[in-house]
């Protein structure tokens, strides 16, 4: 017989269960603290945390503070004092209104909150751990509120062993901080970890606050968007096409001051910047949307970074229109005209020129045979995919082939820009190409960092480059490791400017542009033993040749050279496979 089994779970354990979806990690918790203290009107808001928030996250701020009554109730699920009923979240116009964020934290923390209102007396303080109150006491204490957070997750380990490292949790929190000052320009915001000052933001307009969030340099990119709609309200900036980056680094949206992601919007101003940004580079903007909050539903996703508009697309039209006219206006683009087909129009420099007689100019060293590009595809019979590829690879193929029997060796060719083949005595090795000069970076910086003096080479014009906070703090924290590779920098941590003046010579000074910028655009996580091995990692990846790469000959040989002086030829630094080998018999087998 079936027994009755349904229990309702206790306050407690239903409190750890919710605070799964609000506080993933310490950034979670910095987000919600900030998000309250700017609820509560505050001006000044200060960001104190230790070891990237594991060990504490306060907030200190200037807001009107919680009433004596009130403050034990702040911690219960649902208390808030946001929304009275239903209806108001068709008009919401404070961040928080679930009620949920200092329920969850105090279930999964040691929480310290010292809080005076205008209308009490003195102040009182709290504490709780894992949901239980510790004590209450009157307190001495200004008008605002401090929220300490310890000891994240104490009591779920496996949530606290699933914490990245302290530089992959600084930068949350960084990108968090940046999130919400530059959403709320109007506010001073201070930021302290160990005792560093990080920010120091004082109120200021949206300009100011951008430049000295991401560094002077970006102020001169600043484009001014603007425009007001009965549905929409428009402001903010964009970044000119000269500034922007492969990093997405520079993507901002605010909707009612409040930062949201959105593809679908962000789809919108790439479709402004069409035919303006070379390959792989992101516009930058930092675009703020004023909505009717009726016609939103920031419901849709727990920490209320996702919205749903009701009228996508028209916002859409309007959104791209308007950067259209700012890039315009501000003659980053020629035309202004978006309505009429430009293809139709003459280059408009060419309006008053007299027309001259067409010259036709012939090639004579042209030969059909050898240069023609055409597609060919054919169908591998185990597979039945099918290959294209253009005839210069045949071509390649070939002469490669050609050469390597003319000098009676068959050493290595190159094959569809992305693989090197070499013959064995067994059989045929095919050899991912950047792959394996990721595997001849890494060797070739670890052993560097064991030599006295690395190979090192000054560069004739140091480069200039504006970084952000996180990657500022990253080049900092492993400053002496870029040394000993034989990296040269000079760093202004107040512009976030640095100056390269020296970089190993195993890197092409040509394209250093290139290489920071792929450094900064890369922040997938890997596996790493220490630092150094991090920072090889690293380089490696961002300064390995690309797929797609065509490599003359020498190259090709010098790559291979390098590959087989390597200690590990097999794996790429992130484990992966370098080398394939086609035995003989394999081969042979399929031609019977
Ligand atoms: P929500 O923000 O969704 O209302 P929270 O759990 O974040 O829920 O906060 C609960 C309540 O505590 C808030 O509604 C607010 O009344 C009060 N509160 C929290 N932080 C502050 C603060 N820094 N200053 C003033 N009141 C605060
Ligand atoms: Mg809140």
């Amino acid at each position: 017989m079936q027994q009755d089994v349904i229990n309702l779970l206790p306050d407690h354990v239903a409190n750890q269960i919710a605070a799964g979806e609000v506080i993933q990690r310490p950034s979670s918790i910095v987000k919600e603290l900030i998000e309250n203290s700017i609820d509560a009107g505050a001006t000044k808001i200060d960001l104190i945390i230790k070891d990237s928030g594991k060990t504490l996250v306060q907030v200190i701020d200037d807001g009107r503070g919680i009433s004596n009554n009130d403050l034990s109730l702040a911690f219960q699920r649902h208390a808030t004092s946001k929304i009275n009923k239903a209806e108001d979240l068709f008009c919401l116009h404070t961040k928080g209104f679930r009620g949920e964020a200092l329920a969850s934290i105090s279930a999964i923390s040691h929480v310290h909150t010292i809080s005076k209102s205008l209308n009490d007396p003195i102040g009182k303080s709290i504490k709780i751990a894992g949901s239980k109150i510790q004590s209450e006491d009157p307190v001495v204490s200004s008008v605002g509120t401090s929220f300490s957070v310890k000891n994240l997750f104490f009591n779920i380990p496996a949530r606290r062993n699933f914490l990245k490292s302290d530089s992959v949790e600084l930068k949350h929190i960084i990108e968090e901080f940046n999130r919400v000052s530059l959403a709320h320009p109007e506010i001073s915001f201070s930021f302290h970890q160990n005792e560093k000052e990080i920010f120091d933001l004082k109120k200021t307009n949206l300009k100011k606050r951008i430049s000295s969030v991401f560094g002077l340099k970006l102020i001169d990119f600043l484009v001014p968007v603007k425009e007001e709609t009965p549905l929409v309200k428009i402001s903010g900036f964009i970044v000119k096409p000269s500034g922007c980056r492969k990093s997405r680094g520079h993507q901002f949206f605010f909707v009612n001051n409040r930062y949201i992601k959105s593809p679908f919007l962000n789809h919108s101003v790439n479709s402004a910047f069409d035919g303006l940004l070379s390959k792989d580079y992101n516009p930058g903007y930092f675009i703020s949307l004023k909505i009717n909050p009726a016609k939103l539903d920031v419901n849709i996703h727990p920490t209320k970074t996702e919205i749903k508009f009701e009228d996508e697309q028209s916002l859409y039209a309007i959104l791209r229109s308007s950067i259209k006219h700012s890039l315009g206006i501000f003659q980053v683009m020629p035309s202004i005209d978006f309505d009429r087909d430009q293809t139709m129009d003459p280059p408009y420099a060419y309006k008053e020129k007299t027309p001259s007689n067409p010259i036709i100019s012939v090639d004579s060293s042209f030969n059909p045979f050898k240069s023609e590009k055409k597609s060919y595809s054919f169908e591998s019979n185990s597979k039945n995919a099918k290959i294209e590829f253009e005839s210069e690879n045949i071509q390649n193929t070939i002469e490669g082939f050609e050469s390597e029997l003319n000098s009676k060796q068959i050493k290595v060719f190159q094959f569809f820009n992305k693989y090197l083949i070499t013959a064995l005595p067994s059989g045929l090795m095919v050899i991912n190409q950047k792959r394996a000069h990721q595997r001849v970076i890494y060797e070739k910086l670890l052993s560097s960092l064991s030599v006295k003096s690395p190979n090192s080479q000054n560069l004739l014009f140091p480069y200039e480059i504006t970084l952000q906070q996180s990657e500022l703090m990253y080049l900092l924290e492993n400053i002496s490791i870029f040394q000993a590779m034989g990296f040269d920098f000079e760093i202004d941590e107040n512009a976030k400017l640095i100056k390269i003046k020296s970089i190993p010579s195993l890197f092409d000074e040509k394209k250093i542009d290139v290489l920071f910028e792929n450094l900064f655009s890369n922040d997938q996580e890997f596996e790493a033993f220490s630092k150094s091995d991090a920072v090889s990692k690293h380089l490696s990846k961002a300064f390995a040749i690309p797929n797609g790469k065509k490599l003359n000959i020498e190259e090709q040989q010098e790559l291979l050279a390098s590959l087989f002086m390597c200690k590990e030829k097999n794996l790429s630094p992130f484990n992966r496979p370098i080398i394939v080998n086609f035995d003989v018999s394999e081969i042979d087998k399929k031609f019977n």
